[in-house]
């Protein structure tokens, strides 16, 4: 779109510049900006409008701005909205009525990325796909992503987080999912609820706010997320391991360090299938994005091959071979109880030697936080897991249950931040030990993972 159209769509005003300008890119902040890019200057923490000349330094060849901006002295297009938020957002809107893509939309606790990635890899080469980059997945990540889409993009795959009530209404109002996805419910965030219910009214906002006639995929094994079937009333696929789903996984079997296998059921068609992960959550996401894909008119042959070549992403599960056979798995990008709960399990499971878990706080719980802490330190125990090494005020608790529950003392320590456990830990290791780190993103776990991986990779 040239620099009037886009004004007209922003409802806003030319201040300076071509009409026929047109911009490469759009974006929000200043140390990422690229030539050819249109900059909003949003306020959040800071107001983006001080970064305006930072952004046209960098190349920017205009900028969104709410108010006026005095002695800018370049020659940039300037155009000025009532409020830059709602413009990005009115923008991304008609970006989407003029392109019409199909929408996936996904939500959940847990797992939104990773399905996200699962899903649109299912559907690479079938569709041009477009889907939202890392975790781009509100009230600005979201319009951002949309300001991608081309001509060539049949689907977009979107998540839709949010950390309290109306956000996910919010993110339905810039674009309705046609096909809406709940991967399941589950303490996080709990600062901003009262409870777990509270967290799946929010979810059942994208089904709320879901195209008429579209189609619902929900997790059937997830109570919570199963019940919003009954008020969506519309189109449902139910993934999960019972024989009420449409797409199910049975037969599930261990191949240690290769992962699992399993068959994959798919509306009445069944067929071998294998993940290379060893974490149950894994298969949910997998199941969600299947059962996407299925919506979709992608054939269970192409599914069950492009799982078998599935990666972890970034921090979330991914595994490595130290020197002297030590392995380490990278879960370092978040943490909350039900995931350290599935990491715990999964890690005593594999293969291998000692079986050390490297734990962080897991933050946001609220009034709960120190029985959350508890009870992993209660698991780690009955696991028989080998070492406990914690980081973070809060893992005092976990410490106090572990060795209450009968774990040897001497095998807990506990540290107060990432870089001193990261410090220490090279030096306790011995051949064959399998480590998980995992953390809360604000504790920083991948500090420790960094340097395993710089001394013993
Ligand atoms: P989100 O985008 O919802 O934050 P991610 O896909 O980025 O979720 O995964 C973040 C972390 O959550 C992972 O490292 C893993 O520990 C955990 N996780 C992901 N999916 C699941 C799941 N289905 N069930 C339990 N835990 C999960």
């Amino acid at each position: 779109m040239a620099l009037s159209e886009l004004c007209e769509q922003m409802e806003g005003k030319i201040l300076q510049g071509s009409p026929d300008l047109r911009f490469r890119r759009f974006n929000i902040d200043s140390r990422t900006t690229q030539p050819g890019e249109l900059f909003f200057a949003i306020q959040a923490e800071r107001d983006g409008h001080e970064f305006v000349p930072d952004a046209l330094r960098q190349g920017a060849c205009g900028a969104v701005i709410s108010h006026g901006m005095r002695d800018l002295g370049l020659e940039a297009a300037l155009v000025q909205v009532p409020d830059t938020l709602l413009a990005l957002q009115k923008l991304a809107r008609s970006v989407v009525s003029a392109l019409r893509p199909r929408v996936v939309g996904i939500t959940g606790s847990v797992g939104k990325t990773t399905t996200k990635e699962f899903t649109a890899q299912l559907l690479t080469g079938s569709y041009g796909i477009l889907k939202s980059e890392g975790n781009f997945n509100n009230h600005l990540g979201l319009p951002l992503s949309l300001l991608q889409l081309e001509a060539h993009h049949d689907v977009a795959v979107l998540e839709y987080g949010m950390s309290a009530p109306g956000e996910i209404a919010a993110l339905t109002g810039i674009v309705p999912p046609d096909i809406a996805l709940i991967t399941n419910v589950r303490p996080v965030h709990l600062e901003f609820f009262s409870d777990l219910r509270g967290i799946a009214r929010a979810k059942q906002e994208l089904l709320e706010g879901a195209t008429p006639g579209g189609v619902a995929v929900l997790n059937h094994d997830d109570p919570l997320v199963a019940e919003m079937a009954g008020a969506w009333g519309g189109e449902t696929v139910f993934f999960g391991l019972s024989e009420a789903c449409t797409v199910r996984a049975l037969n599930i079997r261990s191949r240690g360090w290769d992962g699992i296998s399993f068959d994959l059921a798919l509306g009445g068609e069944t067929r071998a299938a294998s993940l290379p992960f060893f974490n149950r959550g894994q298969l949910y996401n997998f199941l969600g994005a299947a059962a996407t894909a299925w919506v979709l008119g992608i054939p269970l042959a192409h599914i069950t091959e492009t799982a078998a070549q599935f990666k972890a992403f970034d921090k979330r599960g991914e595994s490595y071979r130290l020197d002297r056979d030590i392995r380490l798995i990278d879960d370092s990008y978040n943490s909350n109880p039900s995931a350290l709960e599935e990491a715990l399990q999964a890690l005593a499971e594999l293969p291998g030697g000692r079986k050390i878990a490297v734990l962080g706080d897991m933050l946001e719980l609220g009034k709960a936080e120190a029985d959350f802490h508890r009870q992993a330190g209660n698991q780690v125990s009955s696991l028989e897991l080998d070492m406990l090494i914690l980081v973070g005020p809060l893992g005092q608790h976990t410490a106090e249950a572990a060795e209450a529950a009968g774990m040897d003392p001497e095998q807990i320590l506990v540290f107060a931040d990432s870089s001193a456990a990261a410090e220490a830990l090279p030096a306790l290791l011995a051949s064959e030990d399998v480590i998980l780190v995992k953390g809360s993103r604000g504790i920083r776990m991948e500090v420790i993972v960094q340097k395993l991986i710089r001394e013993r990779g």
